[in-house]
């Protein structure tokens, strides 16, 4: 098939819930792709953060392989060995007791609202059952975790929406305060806001926020499905700020392209959700899971501490660019504010350029693949510095 026959098949059958740009991928390897147009791109995007070994990498193609034609799938009514040996690595690489696994990051979240609302209304009543969130997050497209969305615009069509949610302006540890009340049951955030714009929490605020926390026995979530696995420089975002949450959600990058999302669960609720109260058919699949595998053990302090040092590089070349107002973000997660034409014409410009970039809000994003090397992290800031001044390439 060629790009038109593709797009004009999608249009037909596939529902209009996204606005897919002009290009049809045929295929990658790195940080390139192809298209069926026969041109190759420089990838900035990481599938939104999810091929952290950029597209095809090797060594994950083999894992995901290998796995598959020894057994796909078995039901979680039995062990396999991918699902512990994902498990193991996550819990020894952050202090934190026991996974739970599921497919997608709207229902690790999900996962962590049950398992809050359990330890909560367990030792404390049923009434205890409140999350707070904060304005401009994202935490999924389920019902449960749009209602967790504190943005408007997600709040509409779907009524009735769940009970339980409240919203607090980030970093006003003040608002929290006024937030708060007795059924106030977890708090839960993201450490860098991505869908809302790659907006970085304060240290200070995230430090008085899990003070609270412990003071009070409330459950502090932290959802690194964007800004886990490495995205930041640390395995999870959280521990640039040395705190310790109860329950953090992952997904994205952790699969390397193949969807998994999943729960790590801290001391406080290890054994809250028990057989047969919470589960999923495809949780903890062993292909899945051996490609986890595959990328959990490229997450050495070499590997990160590289990421972080190609992050602050292309944040120092953005910022000397025309047109930029700001960069903000943490490691390879970095939005830029722009002035003179708006992020998606630019994102729309750039790729025309053969350059791959999203946005977020008014913001141009940034979610490379990690693995990205620098003659094609300088490839695509070249075009990215000619969309900004406006030049033909
Ligand atoms: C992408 C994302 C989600 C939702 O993940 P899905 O896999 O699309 O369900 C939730 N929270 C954050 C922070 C995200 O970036």
């Amino acid at each position: 098939m060629n790009k038109a026959e593709i797009k004009e098949r999608d249009q037909q059958y596939i529902e209009g819930t996204y606005a897919r740009y002009d290009l049809c991928i045929e295929s990658g390897k790195g940080a390139i792709c192809k298209g069926y147009d026969g041109r190759e791109y420089i990838d900035f995007t990481s599938g939104i953060g999810v091929n952290c070994m950029g597209f095809c990498d090797a060594g994950w193609v083999a894992a995901v392989t290998k796995q598959l034609g020894r057994i796909q799938h078995t039901s979680n009514l039995f062990y396999t060995e991918p699902c512990g040996e994902l498990a193991e690595l996550l819990v020894k690489g952050t202090g934190m007791k026991k996974v739970f696994f599921s497919n997608s990051g709207a229902e690790a979240n999900e996962a962590a609202i049950k398992t809050a609302r359990k330890y909560s209304n367990e030792k404390y009543g049923n009434e205890r059952n409140e999350i707070i969130t904060l304005i401009n997050s994202f935490h999924g497209r389920t019902m449960a975790t749009i209602t967790a969305t504190g943005q408007a615009k997600y709040h509409a069509h779907f009524n009735p929406f769940m009970q339980g949610f409240s919203y607090a302006v980030a970093n006003d540890i003040q608002d929290l305060n006024s937030k708060l009340t007795e059924k106030t049951c977890a708090i839960m955030l993201e450490i860098v806001q991505g869908e809302g714009g790659v907006l970085p929490l304060d240290e200070q605020y995230i430090k008085a926020v899990e003070k609270i926390c412990k003071v009070k026995d409330i459950l502090l979530i932290v959802d690194e499905i964007q800004t886990g696995i490495g995205r930041t420089g640390k395995l999870f975002a959280y521990e640039h700020f040395d705190i310790s949450p109860d329950l953090v959600s992952f997904a994205k990058g952790i699969g390397g392209g193949l969807p998994i999302g999943g729960i790590l669960i801290g001391d406080k609720c290890v054994g809250v959700l028990k057989a047969g109260n919470h589960g999923t058919t495809y949780g903890g699949n062993p292909v899945v899971c051996a490609g986890g595998v595959y990328i959990m053990q490229q997450m050495t302090p070499d590997f990160l501490a590289e990421v972080a040092k190609k992050g602050t590089y292309i944040k120092r070349k953005i910022e000397e660019m025309p047109n930029v107002l700001s960069v903000k973000g943490l490691g390879m997660m970095l939005g830029i504010e722009i002035e003179g034409q708006e992020a998606q014409a630019a994102v729309a410009l750039a790729l025309e350029k053969g350059l791959l970039l999203l946005t977020a809000k008014e913001k141009i994003r940034l979610l490379p693949p990690l693995t990205i090397v620098y003659d094609e992290i300088d490839a695509g800031l070249t075009i990215l510095e000619d969309v900004l001044t406006g030049e033909i390439a």
